[in-house]
């Protein structure tokens, strides 16, 4: 692997493989393919490797007991990462990608790695969902209060945590490990979704171990979890000091005369996950529509190959569905990337294992079906963007005047276009400018830079 500079410009890494994510898909890909003696580098946002499920809890809550059965496995992993030698970047944001090229920011400098294959296992994000309030201090999504709360730096010491999936029990351990009281944890999907997943849970090692974890958990600082209930707002004068709560029914709508008042000063709301596909649009690959693996996903062949030859992809980025997965895929993927490179076929067992896994994610997902109804929690004058500071009723209007089109309401009201490009207002835009809650929603709008760098990133970037 060499690094030079390009005249004039930012500095340049050649690498047979470049893998975009340090989570379980990007280190399991990265570990085999450094094995099999290809040069590899890894590109991370995060300070430390790992992802979002396999972060490891900083020293301060560590002693506590707060990480699960499965870091067991992460930390398994990580250390035959650290051992294969493959190049871990990270505290770096990839900004812009090419088949064979990706542009990435590491400390105000500008980088780019050439490579014969490009690893997309860039994960997921929480997918919020506005209610009134939701922009108020000390209100978060689901996902980064769990970051806040592994790291011992929550905002506030009564937490409630609402929304929908499986992220909201180790986002409610995390805070117990970090000594918050979590007051009250609200799931908006019915109990019957619970006890149909059941199962699925009880029939798979990994997952059983782990709910069962997060149960203990709960129980033991006696905090129930509340099916069929959600989150109609937050009030507050410079921060969160209260929520209304109340029951939703079957899809989701808040049936309003539930509603009631509790005191909190910090909230983590989050209704499931959606596939960080920007990069993929970038380079071209073809993604497909699934609302079980949470939207729009990257499609890729029995190998994990995108529709874009020398493009792989694996884990949340292909749909949501879980460590396990990522780690099969991932596997896959670089097994395939070995066949092309260096000949060796892929083993028949990898693909077999990729492919039964994601069949119990898909099942396990099934059973907590988009709620439509959620989308009845903002009121007119609820923002809707949050970078642009637009309101329900402005995106209504630049839909009757320019059209139901994502990139329309876009261009017609500015919703979507501030520093998060829409990656938080967006999966659910659509639905609430057009009132069509449960409609797909359009392919996002991406551009270049897709996370916000320098702009002197950008003018420095090597050219390909
Ligand atoms: C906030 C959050 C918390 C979660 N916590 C849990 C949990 O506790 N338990 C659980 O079972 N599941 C959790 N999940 C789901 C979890 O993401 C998956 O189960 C699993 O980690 C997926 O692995 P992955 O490798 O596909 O993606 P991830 O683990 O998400 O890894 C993707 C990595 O890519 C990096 N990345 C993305 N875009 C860029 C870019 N442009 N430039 C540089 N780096 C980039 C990210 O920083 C991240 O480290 C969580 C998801 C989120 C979003």
């Amino acid at each position: 692997m060499n690094a030079a500079a390009d005249p004039g410009a930012g500095r340049v890494l050649d690498a047979d493989v470049g893998v975009v994510g340090a989570g379980p898909a990007g280190l399991a890909a990265a570990g085999s393919l450094a094995r099999a003696g290809l040069s590899v580098v890894v590109l991370d946002e995060g300070q430390r490797a790992g992802g979002q499920i396999f972060r490891q809890p900083s020293p301060r809550v560590a002693g506590c007991g707060a990480a699960p059965p499965s870091h067991r496995r992460g930390r398994g992993l990580l250390a035959a990462f650290a051992q294969s030698g493959a190049r871990l970047c990270s505290g770096v944001t990839v900004w812009d990608a090419r088949p064979g090229r990706l542009w990435f920011e590491q400390a105000a400098e500008s980088w780019l790695v050439r490579c014969e294959r490009v690893l997309l296992a860039p994960g997921a994000y929480d997918r919020s969902i506005p209610f009134p309030g939701w922009t108020l201090p000390g209100v978060v999504t689901a996902g980064a209060l769990q970051i806040m709360g592994r790291a011992g730096v929550v905002p506030g010491k009564r937490a409630l945590v609402a929304g929908s999936g499986p992220l909201l029990l180790p986002t409610v351990a995390a805070l117990l490990g970090a000594g918050v009281q979590v007051v009250a944890a609200l799931e908006a999907s019915p109990r019957s979704s619970a006890w149909r997943a059941l199962p699925g849970l009880l029939g798979h090692g990994g997952r059983r171990a782990e709910a069962f974890w997060y149960l203990r958990k709960l129980l033991g600082a006696r905090v129930r979890l509340r099916s069929g209930w959600t989150l109609f707002g937050c009030e507050g004068e410079d921060r969160v000091q209260r929520a209304l709560i109340g029951k939703v029914d079957a899809e989701g709508r808040p049936r309003r005369d539930t509603a009631r008042s509790i005191e909190v000063d910090v909230v983590g709301a989050g209704f499931g996950l959606v596939p960080s596909i920007e990069l993929g649009l970038l380079l071209g690959c073809r993604s497909r529509c699934d609302p079980r693996r949470g939207g729009h996903c990257l499609d890729v062949d029995g190998e994990q190959r995108t529709s874009v030859p020398t493009v792989f992809a694996a884990g949340e980025v292909c749909g949501i569905g879980g460590a396990e997965v990522a780690i099969a895929e991932g596997e896959l993927a670089a097994a395939a990337i070995v066949k092309d490179l260096r000949g060796v076929p892929v083993p028949p067992a990898l693909a077999v294992a990729a492919a039964r896994e994601r069949r119990a994610a898909d099942r396990l997902l099934g059973c907590f079906p988009p709620l439509p109804g959620l989308c009845d929690l903002a009121t007119a004058d609820t923002i809707v963007c949050r970078c642009e500071d637009v309101r329900l009723e402005q995106t209504r209007a630049a839909a009757a005047l320019h059209g139901r089109s994502l990139r329309a309401i876009k261009v017609g009201c500015r919703a979507g276009m501030g520093p998060c490009q829409g990656r938080i207002c967006g999966p659910s835009l659509q639905a609430l400018a057009n009132g069509l809650p449960g409609q797909p929603a359009d392919l996002p709008v991406v551009q270049v830079p897709v996370k916000p760098v320098r702009v002197q990133t950008v003018l420095d970037a090597p050219r390909g």
